[in-house]
């Protein structure tokens, strides 16, 4: 089983429910910036202040924030014999400096693939259910646009290593086809 997993797909896929399940299967920590930046932003330290709007409108933050929170975490003891990464490169540049901060490649790329019309009907119910500052309408297509302008293109950056996986039906079901998808 490979070690060194980056999830990747659109707000909405399911990235944060499927890392956590596959970082425990794995036994490797589950690094999430979107977690650790929420985080920041709950505790309303001077990071969480600077990044606050930024989350709320739906766009990326700094390049340079983001890098230096991972490069700092990847440091951590418990992500010496791997990790799973959420969230984390979202553009061009940030998977460049992370090429830069670890000496070991990453071996596998799972991409959870879900239409936009299902998107958006799961990041409204979330809106609902968890009041997540950046689950309304107008942050949601602005998420949508963001994905598609600067993460997509992670898609054939990592090229050979992405697996894609059907990311609709029951989280069991997703699960299961991530793992098997790994296995093979
Ligand atoms: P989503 O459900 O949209 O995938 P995340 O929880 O991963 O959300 O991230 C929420 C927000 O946190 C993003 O819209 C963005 O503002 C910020 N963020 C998270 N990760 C990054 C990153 N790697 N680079 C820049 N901004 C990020």
């Amino acid at each position: 089983m490979p070690r060194r997993i980056l999830f990747l797909g659109p707000p909405g896929a399911g990235k944060g429910t499927q890392a956590a399940m596959l970082a425990s299967a794995l036994a490797v920590p589950h690094i999430s910036t979107g977690v650790m930046l929420r985080d920041a932003v709950e505790a309303g330290t001077d990071l969480g202040r600077e990044v606050a709007g930024i989350m709320e409108a739906g766009d990326l933050v700094s390049d340079d924030l983001v890098v230096a929170i991972v490069d700092e975490r990847l440091a951590q003891d418990d992500a010496r014999c791997g990790y799973l990464l959420d969230g984390f490169p979202r553009n061009v540049a940030q998977a460049n400096a992370l090429d830069d901060a670890v000496t070991d490649a990453i071996g596998t790329v799972v991409l959870l693939d879900v239409d936009t019309d299902e998107l958006v009907g799961r990041l409204l119910a979330r809106a609902q259910q968890e009041g997540r500052a950046d689950d309304n309408e107008e942050t949601i297509r602005r998420r949508l646009e963001v994905y598609h302008a600067e993460t997509a293109p992670l898609i054939d950056f990592y090229g050979d290593v992405v697996l894609t996986i059907d990311g609709v039906g029951s989280i069991d079901d997703v699960f299961s086809r991530i793992a098997l998808a790994l296995a093979r």
